[in-house]
């Protein structure tokens, strides 16, 4: 007799993680699909589906469907779902058949969504599908106490959603979320070299542009990178010098937009939580925190200690599959 295998599922905007507690993380993937426009058959998943992105020919198309953080293409993120999961039973050995699954999902996910959500994952075949939310998980995975009456604030700086969160004693106090993340500064960067050099660059490099020379709002000693895009005036490609400061500049915006609705949630703590914030501070999460600087930035800004998730891009999908023994602790307290 096999045992079901239990898995936690991180349904990212930007990267899916998938976790087993005895294994680790099994999968961890791009959340990109590349599909055949003519015969709607799907071409590449994860990683592959990735390095596609502004390459493809013109009858394959890569998307992103979780995008905006919601299911927005719901038979896409089906079949992506399902060709990763395949990829975890061949890579790893472990049955992925009728396993028991946790998959976390954003705060601000409506019914509706945590339905498309749940049925995504059952239409592989999970035999019971449990939902976390995020920055539950995130806390769980960052090892935060989160079953004591104690706040923890938990900012998680994602792909196309960011999350700002107080949490007690295992549920959500109070929660902001935001449509913007590392995308956003991404597409901020494109607009940008756009507008400053009259050259057309692509996501990838600008994500690239990001990692290497983006920092958040602190005083920084400049560094530059060249970068290869398309001259708009004569639509040649074209290689360009880009300074740290510039693109430092480019992020302004959306990194004050982030920085206020940490403030915003910040603001509708209940006074009771409040000391324990201004000893605990604030944990800091999601890829996008990992832009040089951030850590810095916001202790400056907000005057209470910030600290770093250990693994900010694995926290989440390690705080999912955790959750299932904790889920089980908690059901059988109650009872
Ligand atoms: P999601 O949970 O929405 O899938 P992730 O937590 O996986 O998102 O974070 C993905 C985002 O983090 C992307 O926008 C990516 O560009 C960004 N990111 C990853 N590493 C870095 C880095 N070193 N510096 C800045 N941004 C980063
Ligand atoms: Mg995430």
């Amino acid at each position: 007799m096999f045992s079901s295998a239990e898995i936690g599922i991180d349904l990212g905007t930007a990267n899916i993680l998938i976790y087993s507690k005895s294994k680790g993380i099994l999968l961890n993937e791009p959340s990109v699909v590349a599909y055949n426009t003519e015969t709607k058959n799907v071409v590449a998943v994860g990683k592959e589906a990735k390095e596609m992105v502004g390459k493809t020919p013109r009858n394959v198309i890569p998307v992103r469907p979780l995008r905006d953080g919601v299911i927005a293409d719901y038979d896409m993120t089906a079949q992506m779902l399902k060709e990763l999961m395949k990829k975890v039973s061949k890579k790893s050995g472990i049955s992925m058949r009728k396993p028991n699954v946790v998959v976390c999902i954003p705060s601000g996910a409506t019914s509706v969504e945590q339905r498309a959500i749940r049925n995504a994952v059952k239409s592989y075949g999970a035999k019971d599908v449990q939902l976390i939310e995020e920055p539950i998980a995130a806390a769980i995975g960052a090892d935060l106490p989160v079953d004591e009456p104690i706040a923890n604030v938990i900012v998680d700086i994602g792909g196309g959603t960011s999350e700002v969160a107080i949490i007690s004693f295992g549920g959500v106090v109070s929660c902001k979320s935001i449509r913007a993340g590392g995308d956003v500064m991404d597409e901020e960067i494109i607009k940008y070299v756009r507008k400053e050099y009259n050259v057309l660059i692509g996501e990838r490099t600008s994500e690239q542009i990001k990692m290497e020379i983006g920092y958040a709002l602190i005083d920084h000693p400049e560094e530059k990178m060249e970068v290869r895009g398309r001259d708009m005036v004569n639509g040649l490609p074209k290689t360009i010098e880009l300074s740290s400061k510039e693109i430092q500049s480019a992020l302004r915006e959306s990194l004050e937009q982030l920085l206020e609705t940490i403030r915003a949630t910040l603001e509708e703590c209940p006074p009771e939580l409040s000391g324990d914030i201004v000893d605990r501070g604030v944990i800091l999460t999601g890829g996008g925190s990992l832009l040089k600087g951030m850590q810095d930035w916001l202790s400056e800004e907000i005057f209470v200690p910030v600290h770093m998730a250990p693994n900010p891009l694995e926290s989440v999908a390690i705080g999912t599959g955790r959750s299932l023994s904790m889920m089980k602790k908690l059901q059988k307290a109650t009872k």
